[in-house]
């Protein structure tokens, strides 16, 4: 593994040295290539997708909120489209979690870093600030410049509108996180005539705090030191995976600016340094294979942009598998294997997740029942010598619809059942009415003659039945007695 350019120094041991050195100051140089236009196309589609997400309307009928995808914590429910989820359910999320690891495993070994250099939030954060310190403090020469010089009206005036910019995009992106856990519309309203609690605020000023001090200034530390990906990449590549890659075979020996020395003496790097001024992590590719490359493919522009000066074959840097380099270094034919067992592992978790998934959600019960028995006292014996058991019944009705059901008890003869709240009293069956996506909580009492009891224990089943549908649902418990 090579040394990049703000890596940590090594201790050496003798108990003086410093255990980390300070970060050195990356100013990456701007290339135009295939590359850089294809992050700057995701980088726009992936911040126009999470701005514009939240303010997607979907009808779920009234009383239901009409955010397309809304994470309600307060009214613990997470809606994505037409499915919505309760707490209960949570593993739903678990499975979309598992679908996203895989796809990132499955990714990595076809293309190394690809979702690090392309997609992940920090880097396209990160590459939206240095555009916009691009665009206020100039190129790569001049950032320099102002960098090493001393404090005047025109340095301070370019740090204060950058650092403005900065911190009113850091604020957007907070208020987008937020509108995925309020209605968008509302909370942007209350949030421009000031009307949010405490709380919001509080979530709101951390979010801004994060995004700018991370795309601001933490920049490739995040993913040198705090993201754990990085660190465990390696294992989920092999020799087949397309990496960016220096044909050190073609390059070496390289040589400065020995255009005119023949192509038989030198490889073709010159030694120009422009893949290192490209990097946005400060490194040398040349070095080989590193942690610390994230697989952006800038220095794959910047290379090809020297090689096409210099009329030399392009693609000295390239995402290549180290199979295909040494093939095309052995003078063989090209040998790139996508289809190979480990993606098709990949590929068969990947279907069998997401299949299970849409499986298990689309057949899922939208009617839960949970039977709390009163454990203190166990039962009751009345004045009459029956027997008493109280219960706590509890319908989550997860349709979009009020619902009546009624409710009766099998295995018990001559049971009778009250309800909390329900004038009639010794009922054979109940009538519960359940708002629409609410939780119905009823307490029953069910009363029944001692001789009718099988023991100490009488097993019963509840069983509730949709009025309307004509649907049963049956759940066991037991009814206690004496002995
Ligand atoms: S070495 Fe190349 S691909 Fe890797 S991070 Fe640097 S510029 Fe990006
Ligand atoms: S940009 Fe290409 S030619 Fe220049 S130093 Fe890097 S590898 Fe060599």
């Amino acid at each position: 593994m090579a040394k990049a350019v703000s890596k940590p120094q090594v201790y050496e041991g003798d108990g003086k040295g410093p255990l980390y050195a300070d970060r050195v100051k990356i100013h990456p140089r701007n290339f135009n290539g295939p590359f850089r236009k294809w992050k700057t196309i995701l980088l726009w589609i992936f911040l126009g997708l999470y701005h514009l997400f939240a303010w997607v309307r979907w009808d779920r009928g009234p009383g239901l909120p009409d955010q397309a995808v809304l994470f309600d914590l307060p009214g613990r429910r997470a809606y994505i489209f037409w499915v919505e989820i309760w707490p209960q359910e949570v593993y739903y999320l678990t499975g979309l979690l598992i679908l996203a690891a895989v796809s990132l495993f499955a990714a990595s070994a076809i293309a190394g870093r690809v979702w690090c250099g392309f997609a992940c939030f920090q880097t396209v954060w990160t590459d939206l600030f240095m555009k916009v310190e691009h665009l206020i403090e100039g190129d790569r020469t001049k950032r320099i410049k102002l960098d090493q010089a001393p404090m005047s009206l025109n340095k301070l005036f370019k740090r204060l509108v950058k650092h403005a910019i900065w911190l009113a995009i850091a604020l957007f992106m907070a208020v987008s996180f937020l509108w995925y856990f309020n209605d968008a519309p509302t909370l942007t309203k209350n949030l421009l005539t000031g009307n949010v609690g405490g709380w919001t605020l509080v979530v709101l000023i951390v979010l801004t705090s994060l995004t700018y001090i991370m795309a601001g200034f933490a920049r490739e530390q995040v993913c040198f030191y705090m993201c754990p990906y990085g660190r465990f990449q390696s294992v989920m590549t092999d020799e087949e995976s397309l990496l960016v890659t220096y044909e050190a075979w073609r390059g070496e020996p390289r040589m400065k600016g020995a255009k005119d020395i023949g192509t038989d003496k030198r490889g073709d790097c010159v030694d120009c340094g422009l893949c290192v001024q490209a990097c946005p992590t400060g490194i040398d590719i040349r070095d080989g294979s590193q942690m610390e490359c994230i697989g952006c493919g800038l220095c794959i522009d910047a290379c090809n942009t020297m090689m096409e000066t210099l009329n030399l074959p392009k693609n000295l840097i390239s995402y290549d598998s180290y199979t295909n380099m040494v093939a095309r270094e052995q003078g063989k034919g090209k040998q790139v294997h996508l289809i190979r067992p480990r993606t098709i592992y990949y590929a068969v978790i990947l279907t069998v997740v997401a299949s299970v998934l849409v499986a298990s959600l689309s057949m899922r019960d939208r009617l839960e029942v949970n039977i709390i028995r009163d454990r203190a006292p166990l039962f009751v014996t009345l004045s009459d010598g029956n027997i008493r058991n109280g219960y706590t019944y509890k319908i989550l009705n997860m349709e979009s619809d009020d619902k009546t059901y009624e409710l009766s008890v099998d295995g018990l003869n001559e049971v009778a059942m009250d309800v909390i709240g329900q004038d009639k009293k010794d009922q054979k069956t109940l009538t519960l009415h359940v708002p629409a996506d609410r939780v119905g909580a009823f307490k029953l009492f069910l009363k029944a003659p001692r001789g009718k009891l099988e023991g100490p224990s009488t097993d019963i089943d509840f069983v509730l039945k949709d009025v309307e549908t004509g649907e049963i649902h049956s759940q066991s418990t037991v009814f206690r007695g004496p002995k």
